[in-house]
């Protein structure tokens, strides 16, 4: 009987899913949920909603969840400390290993098993024979006139992506920038990367590996303290949704975290996300790092018209999902990022909307003028406009500082980097393109339009 009850709700939604759908394209009319298979069973309505609908999409194309290399070594870098106590259980090794080789891997920064000098010889033979490090190979590193650096990054299978550091203008500290995807499945329409398809997720390795890269770039080996760092945040508002790939991006977070080895302060870490609200619960019990919120309306009808996932997770639960977060203080403040779109979202009526909606939320906002990119028929709003929303907001009460773009001259600003890398990759003859929307300045916020 509950199988026959199955089958009749699935052809329902099976049919539903066929009619024309209301907006054109993107969303079928109807959830898709009941195809959720029995494992889901126990998950909430989100979960199955998150991992059925096809612009949801996320794991199709996965990459395995442990690296190996073409002689079957494992990577190293990328596993959990539970993980690396499985693989030298396996080896016969004590778990107190880990301790020692996640300080060389995440404290030392080394990159070879030989360098891990504390430990016996013929263990790290037997090491090489199992275990390899990985880290991403550069194809290209720009260095702007602002001081903004871009790294083109290439992963064992030739995707690529692009990682940025971005100083900041007034101090000796800055973020590193990194994504969790190989393209997008979400189509913002202000957002040259959600042109591109999702080719992949990126594993814990490769998320964890932009941040080594970067490391390696400005030799900050061994871990310096706090205070002495120059690469002191990590913004994770690259290419993609990291909340479409959760586990390697929280798996990431905890090794970027982990105080034995890399040892940022979650203070120092900022998510943006689209808005994939079942998973902003999540990250909040799992992590708890910053959170930005990719917001850029005011009302679900602009929103929608955006930002497709509106029309999944609308403005009502989303902004619930940002007042549940743990901990959103006026110390820790949630940033709304608002691209500013010319006629689009840039009135005072929608600055004093967002003012009402966001009320109760510890929060700032960050006004990011709009970078125009070929085949897009937005435009950014007129400085003065700009200039005036922002004091509208201010006025009411919240901060919404105007963010400039940076490094413009390495492309590495928003909506430049996909043009200039897909170029490059073409003229190579590479298969797809992985990168940035783009960095603006302020380290310990979010600045691009990325999720
Ligand atoms: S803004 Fe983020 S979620 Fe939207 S298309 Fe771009 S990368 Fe994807």
């Amino acid at each position: 009987m509950r199988l026959a009850a199955y089958m009749k709700t699935l052809m329902s939604h099976i049919l539903a899913a066929m009619a024309p759908r209301h907006d054109g394209a993107i969303f079928p009319n109807a959830p898709l949920w009941p195809l959720a298979p029995a494992c889901w069973h126990g998950r909430d309505e989100h979960d199955r909603a998150t991992m059925t609908d096809p612009i949801f999409k996320t794991s199709a194309e996965d990459a395995p969840r442990r690296s190996l290399d073409s002689e079957g070594r494992l990577d190293l870098i990328g596993l959990s400390r539970e993980e690396m106590a499985e693989a030298f259980a396996e080896l016969g090794e004590k778990s107190f290993r880990v301790k020692q080789v996640w300080l060389w891997l995440y404290n030392r920064g080394v990159t070879t098993i030989d360098e891990m000098t504390n430990l016996s010889k013929p263990l790290r033979d037997r090491m090489q024979e199992r275990f390899f490090i990985s880290r991403p190979q550069v194809s290209r590193e720009q260095t702007s006139v602002d001081s903004t650096r871009k790294w083109l990054l290439r992963f064992g299978d030739r995707n690529e992506a692009e990682t940025v550091y971005i100083p900041d203008p007034d101090e000796e500290r800055g973020a590193v920038c990194i994504s969790t995807q190989v393209g997008c499945t979400l189509t913002c329409r202000f957002c040259h990367t959600g042109t591109q398809k999702l080719v992949r997720n990126l594993t814990a390795a490769e998320i964890v590996g932009q941040f080594l890269i970067a490391r390696d770039s400005y030799g900050e080996w061994p871990t310096p303290n706090e205070t002495g760092r120059l690469l002191s945040n990590v913004v994770v508002m690259g290419m993609g949704e990291p909340l479409f790939n959760y586990d390697a991006t929280v798996n990431a977070l905890k090794i970027l975290t982990d105080p034995d080895g890399i040892s940022l302060s979650k203070r120092r870490v900022t998510l943006s996300t689209s808005g994939v609200v079942p998973r902003m619960y999540d990250l909040g019990r799992d992590v708890g790092v910053n959170l930005a919120i990719s917001l850029h309306a005011a009302t679900d009808d602009v929103r929608s018209e955006i930002m497709p996932i509106n029309k999944k997770w609308p403005l009502k639960e989303l902004m619930q999902a940002c007042r549940d977060y743990p901990g959103a203080t006026n110390a820790r403040r949630i940033t709304f990022e608002y691209i500013m779109l010319k006629g689009v979202n840039d009135s005072d009526a929608d600055a004093r909307q967002l003012a009402r909606m966001v009320k109760g939320i510890p929060c700032k906002f960050n006004l990011l003028p709009f970078n125009p990119w070929p085949g897009s028929t937005l435009e950014c709003s007129d400085w003065a406009r700009i200039e005036r929303f922002s004091d509208v907001l201010a006025g009411l009460g919240y901060s919404a500082p105007i963010r400039t773009p940076r490094g413009r001259d390495i492309l590495a600003a928003c909506g430049q980097l996909k043009s200039d890398s897909q170029r490059e990759r073409k003229a190579r003859g590479l298969a797809a393109d992985a990168s940035l929307v783009g960095v603006l300045p302020e380290t310990s916020a979010p600045a691009t339009p990325a999720a």
